[in-house]
């Protein structure tokens, strides 16, 4: 399946140039995780990333193509836990290689809504994340005690990617986080947008919608995502056979 590929050149060509800091993973790199949400108390913090008036986003995409997605690694654009004074902008972008975007298309659904949901299970110590789902945004609190802990990026990412590593369709995460002043969040916050559309679309035409694209509401998202259709389409000859 292909349907996020195009988001996911547009996402890379957005970091295209930019200085970038690279970590494979590594699970003993992970950060200490609490198992349930932290309140990390204003007094408590250090700075927040992603606070309103700040740029921010938040989203996943999907491949099955290793040409795009075929190392476990944390990107870093920007500066790291340790070396940010004050709020800034704050992105962080998930690029999944899934095995079983080749599989029986209810499964393939499922199974990206059961990883997506993955996010909601990592609460590194002292790093509390509030999502806003609604406007693709994601904004963290990091507690001063964490930082002279010694948490980064690194140890972040590799807990994300350790929960994302825990379903074996997974074969492949990267990680991407971004705190650099003068990228494009804006931009990103629009691919996390199309992101959600595409995977909306995907459920609606998962449950059984009619395939009538003229008078289909979904029809802009199925005319800008190259194989939506092809996807629709074959899910209707199947159920008609059955
Ligand atoms: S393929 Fe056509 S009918 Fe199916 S969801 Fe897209 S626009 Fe609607």
């Amino acid at each position: 399946m292909e349907l996020y590929n195009s988001l996911i050149k547009e996402s890379k060509a957005l970091f295209e140039n930019a200085p970038v800091k690279t970590w494979d993973y590594a699970p003993g790199d992970c950060w200490k995780d609490l198992g349930a949400s932290e309140l990390v108390l204003q007094k408590d913090a250090a700075y927040e990333m992603g606070a309103s008036g700040k740029g921010s986003a938040n989203y996943v995409l999907f491949t099955s193509g290793p040409e795009l997605v075929n190392r476990d690694q944390v990107l870093l654009y920007g500066p790291d836990l340790k070396d940010i004074r004050g709020e800034v902008d704050f992105a962080r972008i998930v690029l999944l290689r899934v095995g079983v975007l080749d599989d029986d298309d209810e499964n393939v659904y499922r199974t990206l809504k059961d990883i997506e949901f993955a996010k909601y299970h990592v609460y590194p110590e002292g790093y509390m994340v509030r999502m806003s789902p609604e406007s693709y945004r994601e904004q963290v609190r990091v507690s001063k005690i964490a930082l002279r802990q010694g948490i980064s990026f690194r140890s972040v990412g590799a807990s994300y990617i350790a929960e994302y590593k825990k379903n074996p369709n997974v074969l492949n995460a990267t990680v991407i986080f971004a705190t650099a002043p003068g990228l494009d969040y804006a931009q990103m916050q629009k691919l996390a947008k199309k992101a959600t559309a595409v995977t909306g679309t995907l459920t609606h035409i998962l449950e059984g919608l009619p395939t009538d694209c003229s008078v289909c509401a979904l029809k802009d998202v199925c005319d800008e995502v190259e194989g939506m259709k092809e996807l629709h389409f074959g899910v209707g000859d199947k159920s008609e056979k059955h």
